[in-house]
């Protein structure tokens, strides 16, 4: 019974597996370091930009806002304090640009997300980053509607899983992840006793890069959202 019991709750992540996220940071972070090139090369710029990040997330949390002040943060450092209030002002401006970013849809998310729901799966979306942030890009994708709860969280670990399931009262067994994060929707939710899904993306941000491949039998990676409806009929009950 406990391997074959079947799932009736489908959480899925947001950014890289709803719709397109990791590439609006790349951008501009390329634009981040031409801005800097005066000062470093473009190695060291990405480096003091990352350790600045990851010192900042105990602070500010994930998201565009945190990745913003990390930005300004890192130009006052590696240009000793010489960055003027202009570029200082043009990196704000970035951060802006990058909220008001229109929500690319991944192929396939929206024919694959109605099917889940037509087929009577309770639906939910379990994200980090900025509330207003995330909550607007629920609203703008036009998918809002299709889930039951959207859950903004401030970290992904198996204790901020384990809360969500408690608060709706659902069994670990009857809970499905699916993301492209296996350090954040996947192994928290396998060592919950949860199944997961890996779906990647094109682009893997360094921070949730894990070295090892995962082996597990509540465990699948697919090519594409496409294709879950079917691996998730294919779970029996
Ligand atoms: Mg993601």
């Amino acid at each position: 019974m406990s391997s074959r019991q079947s799932v009736d709750w489908i959480a899925l992540d947001a950014d890289d597996t709803l719709w397109h996220n990791e590439r609006n940071f790349t951008a501009v972070q390329s634009r981040f370091r031409e801005l800097l090139r005066p000062y470093h090369s473009d190695e060291w710029i990405d480096e003091r930009l990352y350790a600045t990040e990851m010192r900042n997330l105990a602070h500010f949390g994930y998201g565009i806002k945190g990745f913003t002040l990390s930005m300004i943060e890192t130009a006052v450092e590696l240009s000793e304090g010489r960055i003027t209030g202009r570029e200082i002002a043009v990196l704000l401006d970035m951060g802006k640009e990058m909220l008001a970013t229109p929500v690319e849809v991944l192929p396939g998310v929206e024919e694959a997300v109605k099917e889940l729901a037509a087929d009577g799966y309770a639906l939910m979306v379990i994200t980090k980053g900025d509330l207003f942030d995330q909550e607007t890009k629920v609203a703008r994708s036009g998918l809002g509607p299709l889930f039951r709860h959207v859950e903004v969280v401030s970290e992904k670990r198996e204790a901020d899983y384990a809360r969500i399931l408690e608060r709706y009262n659902i069994a670990p067994e009857r809970f499905l992840m699916v993301g492209n994060s296996v350090k954040s929707d996947i192994l928290p939710v396998l060592a919950l006793g949860g199944r997961a899904v890996h779906i990647p993306y094109e682009i893997t941000w360094a921070h949730e890069h894990v070295a090892e491949d995962v082996r597990h039998e509540r465990f699948a990676r697919l090519d594409s959202i496409s294709e879950l409806p079917a691996y998730v009929g294919s779970l029996g009950g």
